[in-house]
């Protein structure tokens, strides 16, 4: 059955099932079986309520839907619409645009937009899980990464100048989910509260733990449902289990394998170092993750769903 999903039509075809949906990112996203979002609980203790199409949690009590915690969470559109969408950017060769989405799938430009740059950034982190889905604290960082531009030719400088304005510098941002051991990076185009905390709120489940340094660009994340510490540097780098020390250690660790490439500068390349990076550190053969294979992980059936359903 999975393997006759070869052309578009089939999978749009495929998809309008509402519980093939359901079942497709629930083996995405658990592939252990459901777990409860609240207490942890595993499958055993999740029962399925088929009429609302939930799960509720016997410890606990908790119902959700397989959305929960996920980057369709916030959002009104159908499984149906984000999984052929998914589909689509996994095995159209050529790539997929914004109008061919908006056509096959039946929504407006802007939805289309949105989902397709929603989706490219769970290939990026190969998951569609949020950060701080286990209920272990978030680390959220940024960092300036840049070359000296006196030592740079100038049509480069001109360059930088264009993308960076005169800082020279690309802004990182970075996430480290403790308990998940899982490290996810970013360019950003400045560190200003507004451009950071879209990104805590598409990467992070909300009501997760953030912890931050001082900067204003992270102050009134409690407004969003979030419990924010943070380490204000000056008197403090450590209060208790309160530190952005891993994703510090991250950056060290990136600036000295960057040190020396100024090709590393340009965002594109910036990108694509920083993702290595956080890829080993991701893999790192620990005691624990031997027990938990990182990668490859279940959920890089969200980066092939095509491969997911000839599987
Ligand atoms: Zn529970």
């Amino acid at each position: 059955m999975k393997n006759e999903v070869k052309t578009l039509t089939d999978a749009i075809r495929y998809f309008a099932d509402e519980q093939v949906c359901i079942d497709t990112v629930a083996q995405m996203r658990w592939p252990n079986g459901p777990q409860c979002p609240k207490c942890n609980s595993g499958e055993i203790r999740q029962h399925w309520l088929a009429t609302q199409k939930r799960w509720q949690c016997r410890d606990c009590g908790k119902q959700y839907s397989v959305k929960v915690n996920t980057i369709f969470e916030d959002s009104a559109l159908k499984l149906d619409k984000w999984l052929t969408a998914m589909w689509m950017l996994a095995n159209c060769k050529n790539g997929v645009s914004s109008y061919e989405i908006q056509r096959a799938v039946g929504v407006t430009q802007k939805s289309a937009w949105f989902m397709l740059h929603r989706i490219r950034e769970a290939m990026k982190n190969k998951s569609i899980r949020k950060l701080g889905s286990t209920g272990g604290p978030v680390e959220v960082d940024e960092t300036f990464v840049g070359g000296n531009p006196k030592k740079m030719h100038r049509t480069r400088r001109a360059k930088l100048q264009l993308a960076y304005g005169r800082e020279h510098k690309a802004v990182l941002m970075g996430m480290l989910d403790r308990d998940a051991r899982e490290i996810r990076t970013k360019v950003i185009p400045n560190a200003k509260r507004e451009t950071l905390q879209s990104e805590i709120l598409r990467q992070i489940q909300g009501t997760g733990t953030v912890y931050t340094d001082g900067w204003q660009g992270y102050d009134n994340l409690e407004a969003q449902q979030f419990v924010h510490e943070t380490v204000t540097h000056l008197d403090e780098y450590v209060r208790g289990n309160v530190h952005t020390q891993g994703i510090e250690n991250f950056w060290s660790l990136l600036k000295r394998t960057l040190t020396g490439t100024y090709v590393a500068v340009e965002p594109f390349h910036l990108d694509a170092y920083a993702d290595e990076q956080a890829f080993r550190f991701n893999n790192r053969a620990t005691k624990d993750n031997r027990k938990r294979p990182v990668f490859p992980r279940a959920e890089m059936a969200v980066t092939m769903p095509g491969e997911y359903l000839a599987g």
